[in-house]
C-alpha cells in the first residue's frame, strides 16, 4: 500500500493545534471526544485504503463517458454512495433528527482530507449529494425534505448544483434558464446546465438537481435569481419514477479528475420539465452561497490532498532514488563512493520542504476555517457572529492557496522524480493533472480574489480583517515567549504590518472612486495575503510543537514535532518574504492592466 497520508499530520493539527475535542464540552458535539474522533480518522483510513486507494489510478485510466444517451462510470462509484449511504457519511454534520450524526465540521473536514487523499475523484459524488441535501433542509418546505433528503442521505439518489450555462459561468447574473408557474404550484423548467459534476450515470436510481432558474419576469441580475429542485425523474402519485424531461447531452473530456463525471444536462427540451421552488422566489443565490461556501473550503481541501499524495510520492521516490554524490567539504565529489539517494541533495530537500509547507499549511488552515464554521453555529452565543466573520473572510483563501500552491507543489513533486515524474508509471503526473481543475470551479482564483478584497475585506468597515489581525498578534504573543521561535514572531509581526499598509495603500484607490484600479491586481494581494495567514498557521503549529517538546510530551516522535519547527523556518525563509515583491507591485503607480484608449497592450 503506498503512503499518500501520515495520520500524525492530521491528528497533531486536530487535537494538539486546535484542540478540536474540546468541540465535545458542547451539548450538540458532546458524542465527538479525542476517543470517538480518532477512531473515525482510523476506520476511514482502512475503508479509504480498501476501496478507494486501489482504484485511483484506474478511474484515471478509464474515466467517465458518454454512450447511446448514458454516462458510464467506474463501478466503484456505485459501491462507494452505497457504502456511504450505509454508515451515514452523506450528511453526517446534519441534525440527529434530520438523519445525520451532528458531526462537527471540523471533522467531516478531517475526514474527507482522509479520503481524498487516497483518491480525489470519488468524494465529490457524495460531497455534493450532501451539499444539495443540505441546502433543501435549510431552506426547503416540508414536501422537499420528505420527498428528496431521505433518499440523498442513503447514496440511492444523487444531488448536484447546477449553476454555470454555456454563457454565465463566473458572471451567474446572466444565466437564462427559465422557470414558468404552473397551475398544481410546480414551475416549468427550460434551458441548460453545462459542466454538472456528477450530474447522472448509472448508479444512482434519480438525481436531484439544485438548478438556478429565473423566474419569467424577476428583474435582471443576480436579484431575479431562484433556486430549484428539479429531479431527473419526478415521483408519481403513487410513489413511482417518471421522467421529467431532463436530458444528460454528454459527458466533458477532461485533462484530470476523469473518474468524475462532468455533464451537460438540457431542460425540458420537450416542453415537460418541472421544478419545484426552494424558500422564496429570487433568494435562489444567497441560498446557493450556503452551498457554494461549503463547497469552496471542500475544494481547498481537495486540492490540499492531491498535494498531500503527491508529497508521500515524492518523499518516497527521493529516499529509495540514488543519484549522484554530495559535495564534501572543499567541493569535492568522491567518486568511488555509492551514490547517495538524492534526498541528500539540498535542491531536492527544498522542493521536498516546499511541498511539506504547502500541503500541512493547507490542511491546518482548511481545519482552522471549519473550527470557525463550527464555533459559528455553536460557540459562546455573542461570540458567534465574529467566527462566521472569520469564516468568510478566510474561505476564498482557504480555497485558492491550496489549489494554487498545490499545484505547484505537485509540480516540483514531479520535477523530484525527473524523467519518471513525467511518465504514466508514477502517479506524479496524474496529481498535476487532477489538481489543475481546482483553482477553476467552485469560481476561479481571479472571482475569488475579487471577492478577498472586493467584498470581504471590506464588509463591515474592515471587521473581520481586525479580527484576523488579533487572532494573528494571539499567536505572535505566544510564539514569542519561546527564545527559538522569538524571531519568527517578530517576523510574522512585520509582515503582517507590511500587509496592512499596503491594504490602505490600494484602499486609497477605492476611496477615491478608482474601483477598477482598486481590485486590479486583486489576484496578487490574494497572494500576499495567503503567505501571511498561511505564515500564521505554521507559528502556530510551531508553537504547538514547541510547547509539546518542553512539557516532555511521547505522543509523536520527538522527530515530528522537530520537523514541524524545521517546515516553519522554511517557509519563513523560502515563502514568506515573498510579500516583498508583491508589495512593490500592489504600490506601484504603474497601472498596466487597465484597459483605456491610450494605451497599447497587445499588439
Ligand atoms: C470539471 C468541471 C466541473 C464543474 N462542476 C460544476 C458544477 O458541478 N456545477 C456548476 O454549476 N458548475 C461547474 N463547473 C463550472 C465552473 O464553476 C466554471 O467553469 C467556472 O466558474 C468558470 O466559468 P467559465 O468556465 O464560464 O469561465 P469564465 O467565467 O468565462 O472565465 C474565464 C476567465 O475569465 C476570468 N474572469 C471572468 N470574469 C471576470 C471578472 N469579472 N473579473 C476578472 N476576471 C474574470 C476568470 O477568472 C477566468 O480566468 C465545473 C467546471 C469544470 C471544468
Amino acid at each position: 500500500m503506498a503512503n499518500y497520508i501520515n495520520l500524525d499530520n492530521l491528528k497533531f493539527t486536530l487535537f494538539d493545534m486546535l484542540k478540536v475535542s474540546d468541540l465535545s464540552e458542547i451539548e450538540r458535539y458532546q458524542e465527538y471526544d479525542a476517543d470517538s474522533c480518532n477512531i473515525l480518522i482510523d476506520s476511514t483510513k482502512d475503508y479509504a485504503d480498501k476501496v478507494m486507494f486501489p482504484v485511483f489510478k484506474e478511474m484515471d485510466e478509464k474515466g467517465a463517458y458518454y454512450e447511446d444517451g448514458k454516462v458510464i462510470v467506474h463501478p466503484v462509484v456505485g459501491q462507494f454512495m452505497q457504502d456511504m449511504g450505509e454508515n451515514g457519511s452523506i450528511g453526517p454534520t446534519f441534525d440527529y433528527d434530520h438523519g445525520g450524526m451532528q458531526m462537527p465540521h471540523t471533522i467531516h473536514t478531517a475526514l474527507a482530507h482522509v479520503t481524498q487523499c487516497a483518491n480525489n475523484s470519488l468524494p465529490g459524488y457524495t460531497g455534493l449529494t450532501g451539499g444539495s441535501a443540505g441546502l433543501i433542509l435549510a431552506f426547503g418546505d416540508q414536501a422537499l425534505k420528505d420527498t428528496y433528503v431521505p433518499k440523498m442521505l442513503t447514496g440511492e439518489w444523487g444531488g448536484t448544483m447546477c449553476l454555470t450555462e454555456p454563457q454565465a459561468g463566473s458572471s451567474l447574473s446572466d444565466i437564462t434558464t427559465s422557470g414558468k408557474p404552473n397551475a398544481d404550484g410546480s414551475y416549468s423548467i427550460d434551458g441548460q446546465k453545462i459542466f454538472i459534476s456528477g450530474g447522472d450515470h448509472e448508479y444512482c436510481d434519480n438525481f436531484v438537481h439544485l438548478v438556478l432558474v429565473r423566474i419569467d419576469g424577476a428583474p435582471a441580475g443576480t436579484k431575479g435569481i431562484s433556486l430549484f429542485v428539479v429531479p431527473k425523474y419526478r415521483i408519481t402519485a403513487d410513489g413511482g419514477l417518471e421522467p421529467n424531461d431532463v436530458v444528460t447531452a454528454g459527458d466533458f473530456q477532461k485533462m484530470g479528475q476523469k473518474g468524475y463525471c462532468t455533464t451537460h444536462l438540457v431542460f425540458g427540451e420537450n416542453n415537460d420539465c418541472r421544478g419545484w421552488l426552494v424558500g422564496e422566489a429570487n433568494k435562489g443565490l444567497k441560498y446557493m452561497f450556503q452551498m457554494m461556501n461549503g463547497a469552496r473550503i471542500d475544494v481547498g481541501m481537495t486540492a490540499a490532498s492531491t498535494a498531500t499524495a503527491a508529497y508521500y510520492a515524492s518523499l518516497q521516490y527521493a529516499e529509495e532514488r540514488p543519484q549522484g554524490r554530495r559535495i564534501l567539504s572543499g567541493g569535492v565529489k568522491n567518486v568511488e563512493a555509492e551514490q547517495t539517494p538524492i534526498i541528500n541533495h539540498p535542491d531536492v530537500r527544498r522542493m521536498l520542504l516546499l511541498q511539506k509547507a504547502v500541503t500541512e499549511g493547507s490542511v491546518a488552515l482548511l481545519l482552522q476555517a471549519s473550527y470557525y464554521h463550527d464555533l459559528s453555529e455553536y460557540g459562546p452565543e455573542e461570540q458567534r457572529e465574529d467566527y462566521h466573520d472569520l469564516l468568510e473572510l478566510l474561505t476564498p483563501i482557504a480555497k485558492t492557496y491550496p489549489s494554487e500552491m498545490g499545484r505547484i507543489s505537485i509540480s516540483n513533486g514531479l520535477q523530484i522524480l525527473g524523467g519518471y515524474g513525467f511518465c504514466t508509471d508514477f502517479p506524479l503526473e496524474q496529481y498535476y493533472r487532477d489538481i489543475r481543475i481546482m483553482s477553476l470551479y467552485e469560481g476561479t482564483t481571479g472571482i475569488q480574489s475579487l471577492d478577498l478584497l472586493g467584498r470581504k475585506i471590506v464588509m463591515k468597515d474592515g471587521k473581520a480583517m481586525r479580527l484576523l489581525t488579533q487572532e494573528i498578534i494571539a499567536v505572535i504573543k505566544e510564539a514569542s515567549e519561546h527564545d527559538v521561535l522569538k524571531p519568527y514572531a517578530d517576523q510574522l509581526k512585520t509582515a503582517s504590518k507590511t500587509l496592512e499598509s499596503t491594504l490602505m495603500h490600494l484602499l486609497g484607490y477605492a476611496m477615491s472612486g478608482e474601483s477598477e484600479r482598486y481590485i486590479a491586481d486583486a489576484t496578487i494581494f490574494m497572494e500576499m495575503m495567503s503567505n501571511v495567514v498561511l505564515a500564521w498557521q505554521w507559528l502556530k503549529m510551531a508553537t504547538t510543537a514547541q510547547k509539546s517538546i518542553n512539557a516532555g510530551e511521547t505522543t509523536y516522535a520527538a522527530e515530528f514535532y522537530l520537523s514541524k519547527i524545521h517546515t516553519m523556518k522554511y517557509f519563513y525563509k523560502y515563502e514568506l518574504p515573498k510579500i516583498q515583491g508583491h508589495k512593490v507591485t500592489l504600490m506601484s503607480s504603474d497601472s498596466l492592466t487597465i484597459k483605456d484608449e491610450q494605451t497599447i497592450a497587445f499588439a
